[in-house]
């Protein structure tokens, strides 16, 4: 019998991309297989152990009955880990929570959609169970993804960039894009990334949350400059930390209307939800 920590892989809402990166980091460093013993992981394999140490979950929580599977696997294993954003942050799924949940439902599915499909608030997996580590991003770094692995089976607890990803920019020699004329979220988001998307010229959105000092009015003077609305800047600070933001209370550096947007209507989809099958 192998004595290799055994690994699963769960997902919950999202686009499954950070597993796709996993799959990815796997067949360049298959030497981490030798390492470990993965028991499940439905995107890559069929087998479904239930014997696990180390859970890796993908996605959000935004159902009630996510709840209870979330608490199975906190149960089973000794260590949960949020594996991109969205089990990180809530990610993307959060922007929703602009809206009510009906608004949205019969956004994208139409009028079914209240019975069709079952939907709350979209939350980061740790606002239902405790979580030990987080690897961040939309998607994931596969080179973080491994080397955080590799300490957790070194025993040591992973530990990410407390500093903003301006650094990072800044060491790549990169030019700065809020000078140029493009919207770049970097002065407030954490470092870990090495600035991957101002490095290919596209401004920082925030995926990996943000950094422990970062200065939300400073940031908003400079996006007043590039000529955003107060809405479009809350947007921007939305895009993938619209739970985080919400939960900041009086510190939170959105502005009224982007909670009040809640109340507008949205328009209801053509489309016609089918009904979930029982
Ligand atoms: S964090 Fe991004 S890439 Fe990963 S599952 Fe969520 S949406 Fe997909
Ligand atoms: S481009 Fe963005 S990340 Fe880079 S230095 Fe400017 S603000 Fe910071
Ligand atoms: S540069 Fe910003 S948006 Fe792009 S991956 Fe890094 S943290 Fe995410």
């Amino acid at each position: 019998m192998s004595n290799k920590p055994k690994i699963a892989f769960f997902d919950f809402t999202s686009c499954e991309g950070c597993q796709l990166t996993v799959i990815d980091a796997l067949q360049t460093h298959l030497g981490l297989l030798d390492l470990v013993e993965i028991v499940q992981f439905r995107e890559a394999m069929t087998e479904k152990g239930e014997d696990y140490q180390i859970a890796f979950v993908e996605g959000s929580c935004t159902r009630k009955s996510d709840e209870d599977r979330l608490r199975q696997i906190r149960n089973q294993a000794d260590v949960v880990v949020a594996l991109g954003a969205c089990a990180h942050l809530g990610g993307i799924n959060s922007m929703k929570n602009r809206w009510t949940i009906e608004n949205v439902q019969t956004y994208v599915y139409g009028q079914n959609g209240k019975e069709a499909y079952e939907s709350y608030p979209a939350r980061p997996i740790s606002a239902v169970v405790q979580v030990d580590a987080v690897i961040p991003g939309c998607p994931i770094d596969r080179f973080e993804f491994l080397r955080i692995v590799q300490q957790m089976l070194q025993g040591r607890k992973p530990k990410l960039p407390d500093y903003p990803l301006c650094v990072e920019c800044k060491l790549a020699e990169n030019a700065c894009l809020n000078t140029l004329g493009k919207p770049c979220l970097g002065p407030i988001t954490r470092a870990g990334c090495d600035a991957i998307c101002p490095t290919y010229g596209d401004g920082c959105e925030g995926c990996r949350g943000w950094h422990p000092e970062a200065n939300f009015e400073h940031m908003r003077e400079i996006l007043r400059g590039h000529g955003l609305s107060e809405e479009d800047i809350d947007a921007r600070f939305t895009m993938f930390n619209h739970y985080q933001m919400e939960h900041m209370g009086e510190d939170s550096p959105l502005k009224p209307e982007a909670v009040l947007s809640r109340n507008e209507a949205l328009p209801s989809s053509d489309f016609a939800a089918p009904q979930e099958a029982d």
